[in-house]
This record gives structure tokens, sequence and C-alpha cells, in this order.
């Protein structure tokens, strides 16, 4: 039987290119020297977890880093056999499945790696593990103070192998000095802890921090936003390629007279008879509604359309006037190759991490 509502195409899709993908990987491999542990938390910021790992799963990757088990899980039934590394830190509940299944985690302290080491000692294995070390993120790892102390305590720890260390940069794209600061720290208790061959994975740079900074004593980097070509700063976007294109359709065309309101709370009245496309997308797929009165454009035949008043929850109402060839069903892109996503995320007073990963369900995600 054919559902009849399932050849109904979809209002809204985000048009995945995986080949782009793969040449960003190639950017960042070439760019930090390093082997790639790609970043793919949050469904692949947006793009898919089974589809991005299983395009990448032939790359070469080292480790995919996820942000909890879900990911790690959906993941693994997607038939992806890489290594899994878990970003950030554990909370018991997770922590007998990720022993289980051999996932990697970072550990931010002795209690935490305790647990791990009984749950591996139950189950007769020895589990792999990272240390993580707080070098300014404020987030998770041991503090600095006492490295020697807590890496010595780690080592009594018979069903943990210490394989890697890893860091993160909380101002990669913001402050260069402090950045540098951070990776001689890392350096420093590296050499503090036995020096770097101790450890047979290094890591400290995200997609900001590669691009801009020399590897250093690392051989592994964790890069996120650049493999979906966005570069988190704007003097290195010209090296990546689009890989999400989010488009929608035209659902109506009309003329609206001068003085007609447009949307929620009449934010915007027409001052000139103006033709008003209606678009089916809205903040309930994701597509800001803080973009509502910021000047932010859509594409339409190659063409920029003003959006006008505010982003309703399924439909935004854009200015066609001059472009008077627009109808009912033709095509919109939201962002893509035309509107790059940096600059929405900037009209939406955020960042492109935040517009990817909101990206809702809703929208039918083609590869
Ligand atoms: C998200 C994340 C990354 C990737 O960061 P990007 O800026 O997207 O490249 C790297 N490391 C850790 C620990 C992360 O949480």
């Amino acid at each position: 039987m054919h559902d009849v509502f399932c050849n109904s195409p979809p209002r809204a899709w985000a048009e995945i290119n995986l080949a782009a993908l793969k040449q960003n990987l190639g950017v960042a491999r070439a760019a930090s020297g390093c082997a790639v542990m790609a970043v793919v938390k949050a469904g692949a910021y947006g793009h898919g977890l089974e589809e991005v790992t299983k395009a990448l799963a032939t790359e070469n990757i080292a480790f995919f880093g996820v942000a909890n088990v879900g990911e790690a899980r959906r993941i693994r039934e997607a038939g992806v056999a890489t290594r899994l590394y878990l970003l950030g830190a554990t909370w018991a509940g997770e922590r007998e499945e990720i022993v289980a299944c051999d996932w990697t985690p970072c550990l931010s302290s002795l209690d935490e790696a305790a647990h791990f080491n009984r749950l591996a000692m139950a189950s007769n294995k020895r589990l792999a593990v990272h240390l993580a070390v707080d070098t300014g993120m404020g987030r998770g790892g041991f503090l600095q103070d006492h490295l020697p102390e807590m890496m010595a305590a780690l080592e009594r720890m018979p069903h943990l192998e210490i394989e890697g260390i890893g860091s993160h940069l909380p101002a990669a794209d913001e402050d260069d000095a402090f950045t540098r600061g951070q990776i001689a720290r890392f350096r420093a208790i590296l050499d503090e802890l036995g020096g770097p061959e101790r450890f047979k994975w290094r890591h400290l740079l995200n997609s900001a921090g590669l691009l801009a900074h020399d590897h250093g004593v690392c051989n592994l980097a964790r890069p996120g936003l650049m493999l979906y070509g966005v570069s988190p700063m704007p003097g290195y976007q010209d090296k990546l390629s689009t890989v999400m294109t989010l488009k929608s359709r035209v659902t109506l065309v009309r003329t609206l007279p001068a003085g007609h309101g447009v949307s929620y709370g009449r934010q915007f009245v027409t001052t000139r008879p103006t033709r008003v496309a209606t678009i089916g997308i809205g903040y309930g797929d994701g597509y800001p509604r803080h973009l509502s009165g910021k000047g932010a454009d859509v594409c339409i035949h190659g063409r920029r359309c003003a959006i006008l008043g505010r982003v309703t929850m399924d439909q935004i109402m854009v200015d066609v006037t001059r472009a008077d060839d627009v109808m009912e069903g033709d095509e919109v892109e939201m962002f893509g190759p035309n509107i790059p996503v940096a600059e929405i995320a900037q009209k939406a007073d955020t960042i492109a991490w935040d517009v990817l990963t909101g990206i809702t369900p809703r929208v039918i995600r083609c590869y």
C-alpha cells in the first residue's frame, strides 16, 4: 500500500552534501597534521548522526567524539565500528554501558576513575581511558595542581589503561594570547607527567584551535564545526565547503496594499504595495525566531529577499516585490551557499553551532 502522504514533498528540508563533509575532513587533517577525532555530538551538529558517521567511517577516523551514551549506542546500531570517545564527564548511571561496550571516557576525578576501575574489574577487562585536564575551560577535567599525584593514583588502578590526555580551548576563536598560553601549559603538563610519549593520544585542538594554531605536542585533533563547512573565524571560511543547505518552498504569493501589517505583533507594516511570499518554514523547524526584524534574507532564484515581520512557528513572509517571477512552489534557500549560516547566526544573536543543532526533526535530511 502506498501512503499518499509519503508522496507529498516536504515543506522544509536540509540537503546534506557528504562529499563536502569529506573534503572538510581533508582540510582539518592537512591544517592540523594530526589524526582526527571527528566530533559528531548533537546528531553530528544536526546533520544526522548515523549518516555522517557511516560516511566518515571509511575515512580513517581515530575516534568519533560524542556527548553521551545514547549517541554512542546509535552509532553502534548503525553498524559503525570506529572507536567512540565521550567528550564530557560521565555520570554514574552511564558507566556500566561504557565499560560493557568499550567506549572511551575522559576522566575528571579520582572517584569517577575508581568507579570505572571497579566496573572494568567486574567484567574482567582493562578499559582504555583518557585523562582530561582543565587548562582554562572550567567545565571538566583534573585541575592542574597535584596532577603528578593524581596520575600516580590512576596508575595504581589496574583495570584502567591511561592511553590519552586531553584538554579543551574555551577561546581559540576569540583570544589568541590566552590560547597560546594554554597550548604552552598543555605542553608543560605533559612534560611534568613524564613526557609526551607517555600518552598514545594527546589532544587539545577544536576547529578554531587547529585552524589558527600549531599542533605542538598534540597528535590528535577534535574538529567539529569545520567538518560541517563552517569556520569559527571568517578568515578561514574560503577553505571549507558548504555541507548543509536548508530549504523550503513558497506556499503563497499575494500583493498587500500599503499600510498592511505582516505577522504577529504587526512589527512590520507595508509602506507601499508589497508583493509578499509566504514560505513553509518557521521556528518549529529550528529557523531562529530571533531573526524577526533583524534584516535577514532568504534566497529565491539566486536573489536575496528580505524577511518581513516576525518568524512564526511554521511560516515566514518575505518581500518579493522586486523578484516578480517568484511563484507558489518555488524553492527557497534559508541558508547554504548563498546565505552563509554564519550570517544567519550573527543576525539571530547566536553562533552557527546553535543554528545547526537547532534544526528540528521535522526538517527532512536529504543526502
Ligand atoms: C564540541 C567539542 C569539540 C569540537 O568543537 P568545534 O569548535 O565545533 O570544532 C572539541 N572538543 C570538545 C571537548 C568538544 O566538546
